[in-house]
C-alpha cells in the first residue's frame, strides 16, 4: 500500500530477468523515462505515415494554431512551453482531431511527444456540456496514470469545465454512481470493473478510447485480456488511439485487434553506430587490477563524463566505494533503488553534478550517452551462455546520428574468456578494438 492507502498495482508480471541478474520492470522503465524527460528527444529520422484512405489529402501541421483549438486549450499548450508540434505531433494531431474521427496507431520512442499529443486530443474532444465520461485512457500502472493525469491537468489549466478522474484501485464509489468527469484515466482492471460491475462508466458513451504503452500493456497477460474486454464494450463509432514505444510483431497483432481501419504513424529509432567511438581494451589480472587501470585512465584523461558498467550490483557497489575512497565524485545507479531515487541520480548526473556514474546494465536506459566521453566496460556484456552480447555493447557505447560527439570506450579484459568476447565483438561490428598501452596513454587522446 502507498501513502494514500492505495493498493500498489500488480506489475510483477511485467518483470523480466535480465542477463546481469537485475530485474527490469517494463512499466517502471517507462515511468522512469517519463520522470526524467523534461524535453523532447531529438530525432532526425523521418516519420512514416500510412494512411487508411490514401485518396484523402495527407496533411500535417507546423503550428498549434493550425489545429484550430479552443483558445483556452491553445493557451494551456503554450503555457507548458511548447512552441511548435513535435515530429510525431505534426502528423498525429490533425489525424486525432479530424472529423469524422480517425483511428490511429502511433509508435515512437519515449520522449517524442505521444502523451502530450493524446492529452491534447482528449481535452479538445470533450464536450463540456455533457456531464459523463467521454474519453477513456488506459495505461499499465497507477503511477503511469498519474503522470498522464498531470499532463492533462497542466494542459487543461484554462479549461475549468473539463474534469478528469482516475480509475485506479483504491478509488471507491458506491455501485451505480455515474461519473461526471469527461476524462477517465485508469488501469485496465479497475476500468473494466467500473464499466461492468460498478457501472460508473457507460462504455457506450465513450467516444474516444486511448490505449497507451501498448508494449508494456501486453507484457502482462491479464492486462492484455482486460484491455480487449474493455475494447469490446465500446461502440464501433468510438475513436480508437493506440500508442507504443516499440513495435514488435506481438504489439502489432494486438494493435490490429484493438484499432480497426487504422492510420499508422511510426517514427523509427535512430540507429546507433560505433563510428565516432575509439575502442580499446586493457589487459588486467583481476578486479583490483582493473580498478587500478581505471584510476590511471581517469587520471590521465580530460574527461567530461564517464559511465562505468558492471555485471552485478555487488561489483557496482564495490567499485563505487573504492572510487569514492580515491576521491572521485561518483554516483551509483542500482536495481534496488526506487524509481524516484534512480530518476534523481540520473538527473544529477545529467546536470554534471557527478562526473562518474557506475551502473549495471538495466539501469542505464534513459541516460543520454552523447554527453558521456568515456564508457568503461568494467565487465564485458555477455549473454547467459557466456557469448558476447553485441546488442548491449552497442547500446552502451554507440551514438546516434552522424554528427554525434566523439568518445572513447575502454573494455577491461581479465581472462581468456573475456578476450574471446572482445574478438567476437570486433568480428560482429567489423571494427578494430585496440590494445591500450597503459604506460602510453597519449595515443588515446
Ligand atoms: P512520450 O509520451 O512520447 O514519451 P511526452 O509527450 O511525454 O512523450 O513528451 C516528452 C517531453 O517533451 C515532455 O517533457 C513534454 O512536456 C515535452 N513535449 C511534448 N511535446 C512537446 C512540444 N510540442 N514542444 C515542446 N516540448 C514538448
Amino acid at each position: 500500500s502507498d501513502v494514500n492507502g492505495n493498493q500498489a498495482p500488480e506489475t510483477s508480471e511485467n518483470e523480466v530477468w535480465r542477463k546481469d541478474g537485475d530485474k527490469v520492470d517494463l512499466a517502471e522503465q517507462s515511468l522512469l523515462n517519463k520522470i526524467i524527460r523534461r524535453s523532447l528527444v531529438r530525432n532526425r529520422n523521418q516519420v512514416e505515415v500510412l494512411q487508411r484512405d490514401p485518396s484523402s489529402p495527407l496533411y500535417s501541421v507546423k503550428t498549434f494554431e493550425e489545429l484550430r483549438l479552443k483558445p483556452e486549450l491553445l493557451k494551456g499548450v503554450y503555457n507548458m512551453g511548447f512552441n511548435r508540434p513535435s515530429r510525431i505531433q505534426e502528423n498525429a494531431l490533425p489525424m486525432m482531431l479530424a472529423q469524422p474521427p480517425q483511428n490511429l496507431i502511433a509508435q515512437s520512442q519515449s520522449g517524442t511527444g505521444k502523451t502530450a499529443a493524446f492529452s491534447l486530443a482528449m481535452l479538445s474532444h470533450v464536450n463540456t456540456a455533457n456531464k459523463w465520461t467521454q474519453c477513456l485512457c488506459i495505461v499499465p500502472t497507477y503511477e503511469l496514470a498519474l503522470q498522464i493525469g498531470q499532463v492533462i491537468e497542466q494542459m487543461g489549466k484554462f479549461c475549468p469545465d473539463v474534469k478528469m478522474a482516475y480509475a485506479i484501485r483504491g478509488n471507491r464509489m458506491e455501485r451505480g454512481t455515474k461519473l461526471q468527469e469527461q476524462i477517465v484515466i485508469g488501469t485496465p482492471g479497475t476500468v473494466l470493473d467500473w464499466c461492468t460491475k460498478y457501472r460508473h462508466i457507460d462504455p457506450k458513451k465513450i467516444s474516444m478510447f486511448v490505449l497507451d504503452e501498448a508494449d508494456v500493456m501486453i507484457a502482462t497477460q491479464g492486462h492484455r485480456d482486460q484491455s480487449i474486454r474493455i475494447h469490446r464494450m465500446l461502440t464501433k463509432d468510438c475513436q480508437m488511439l493506440l500508442f507504443s514505444a516499440t513495435f514488435e510483431d506481438s504489439v502489432w497483432r494486438f494493435a490490429e485487434q484493438v484499432v480497426p481501419d487504422p492510420n499508422i504513424i511510426r517514427l523509427k529509432r535512430e540507429e546507433e553506430t560505433l563510428d565516432t567511438i575509439k575502442q580499446f581494451y586493457v589487459l588486467c589480472k583481476e578486479k583490483e587490477d582493473k580498478f587500478t587501470a581505471l584510476c590511471d585512465l581517469y587520471g590521465c584523461l580530460t574527461i567530461a563524463q564517464a559511465m562505468i558498467f558492471c555485471h552485478t550490483r555487488k561489483m557496482a557497489s564495490w567499485l563505487t566505494t573504492n572510487l569514492i575512497k580515491e576521491g572521485h565524485q561518483v554516483a551509483l545507479l542500482s536495481g534496488e533503488m526506487t524509481v524516484e531515487q534512480r530518476a534523481a541520480v540520473i538527473e544529477r548526473y545529467r546536470n554534471g553534478k557527478e562526473k562518474v556514474l557506475v551502473t549495471t546494465n538495466v539501469c542505464s536506459r534513459g541516460i543520454d550517452v552523447e554527453q558521456v566521453s568515456l564508457v568503461v566496460n568494467f565487465d564485458l556484456p555477455m549473454d547467459m551462455d557466456g557469448n558476447a552480447d553485441n546488442e548491449t555493447y552497442l547500446h552502451r557505447i554507440g551514438r546516434t546520428g552522424r554528427f554525434g560527439k566523439r568518445g572513447f570506450a575502454v573494455n577491461m579484459v581479465d581472462s581468456k574468456h573475456s578476450m574471446d568476447i572482445i574478438n567476437q565483438i570486433e568480428m560482429h561490428f567489423n571494427r578494430r578494438i585496440k590494445k591500450l598501452d597503459m604506460s602510453n596513454l597519449d595515443e588515446i587522446e
